[in-house]
């Protein structure tokens, strides 16, 4: 008798009458151009047949003209257009639902991936810049309660291309002239969608590569328009801070004491305060960035003075910038966002200490702007 089990799982003949339950093999997203560096693509590409030149046009048709669609690549033969297409570009992410606000210049897209995982990404279109705030995992294993993404737990990393491709399509509908404004390009792209990005460590770092990179290998944004923001995996800022890329570190502290950030941000009870913000001291030393330390405002939880006057004097005197966030309420959350005069004091305070400091703005509200709030909500 033989038992039928998935490409790859060697089947175990079972006893009579027993049951065997064979566990569901996890497919991983398929390979795409962007997951590849420049070099891997030339490799790539003669594996199939085509000369080595055919990925730097496949590179160009991509990271510059922003084209996806090998149909409709024209400098490439028909017969190299089906075969490269197949094995290069494969549907990533497909749209489920657009929301837009500000007169169209704050887009939400919430992308279904190939296994039905749902994640998010917002463009933000200023006078000045456009952001676009992507995710590094569907789900996220951080539990931090005041977070939409947290309470659903950890699905499963995205690639590489997943990541990328939230850029690409954010800057094809800017190309396109889609987003108000006149056509225009991605200049920033924040890691603050859903997900942990540093526990996604080589898939987030090749994406990043993949968008600072010149053309053709890549996008060309700008390094320092880059943030990466995490709960504070220390190891992995080490890492970060040896990479030789200069992004901007955003740590998301929202507690300047032990006990309270225990329970705000759960990892916490494996890397402390002090040792969190040591580590972001020395990613700042070296790379000469400014830390963001990101503070969700929270009424009655972690607003009072004593403690703006506690992260004033842990940050003081340092390549810092404070930047705190208006809690955006979860659906069934007890906690809301700060009394004004809350908020007005807490700032007084980091400024009585030098520090400075911007309270976030709060894009994208009336769309569930906070990560994972749709994708919750679907
Ligand atoms: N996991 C990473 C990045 C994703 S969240 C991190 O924690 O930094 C990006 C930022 O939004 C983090 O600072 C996070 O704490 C904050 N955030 C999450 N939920 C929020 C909410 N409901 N209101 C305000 N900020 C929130």
């Amino acid at each position: 008798m033989s038992t039928a089990s998935p490409a790859g799982t060697p089947a175990r003949t079972p006893a009579p009458g027993q049951l065997t339950f064979v566990a569901p093999r996890r497919a991983k997203p398929a390979r795409h151009l962007a997951d590849l560096t420049m070099a891997e693509r030339r490799a790539a590409v003669a594996e199939l047949g085509e000369k080595p030149f055919r990925a730097d046009q496949l590179s160009r048709q991509y990271f510059d003209k922003l084209n996806g669609d090998p149909q409709s690549m024209t400098d490439l033969p028909a017969a190299a257009r089906e075969k490269l297409g197949a094995a290069l570009f494969p549907a990533l992410l497909t749209p489920v639902r657009e929301l837009a606000t500000d007169g169209g210049t704050t887009r939400k897209t919430l992308w279904r991936l190939f296994d039905g995982a749902l994640v998010e990404s917002v463009l933000m279109r200023y006078t000045d810049r456009t952001t676009m705030c992507v995710s590094s995992q569907a789900g996220c294993g951080m539990n931090c309660p005041f977070c939409a993404t947290g309470q659903a737990g950890l699905t499963r990393n995205m690639s590489t291309a997943e990541i990328v491709e939230q850029v690409v399509a954010g800057a094809r509908a800017l190309a396109k002239g889609e987003v108000p404004g006149g056509p225009g390009r991605v200049s920033n792209v924040v890691f603050m969608g859903m997900g942990e990005p540093l526990a996604n460590y080589k898939a987030v770092i090749g994406a990043v590569r993949r968008l600072v990179e010149p053309s053709p290998s890549g996008l060309g944004i700008s390094a320092r328009g880059v943030t990466v923001s995490t709960v504070g995996l220390v190891p992995a800022i080490g890492k970060l801070a040896a990479e030789g890329l200069p992004v901007t570190l955003a740590l998301s502290l929202h507690a300047p004491d032990d006990e309270l950030r225990d329970t705000l941000v759960p990892i916490n009870t494996r890397w402390k305060v002090a040792e969190v913000l040591d580590a972001a001291w020395d990613y700042a030393a070296k790379t000469k960035r400014r830390v963001s330390i990101e503070y969700a405002l929270i009424k009655d939880i972690n607003d009072q003075e004593w403690r703006a006057d506690l992260l004033g004097k842990l940050v003081r005197n340092k390549l810092v910038h404070v930047n705190l966030i208006p809690l955006n309420p979860t659906p069934g959350s007890k906690w809301t966002a700060s009394r004004p005069e809350d908020e007005r004091a807490f700032v007084r305070r980091l400024e009585h200490h030098g520090v400075p400091v911007t309270v976030r703005d709060t894009r994208g509200r009336e769309i569930d702007g906070a990560c994972g709030q749709l994708a919750a909500a679907e």
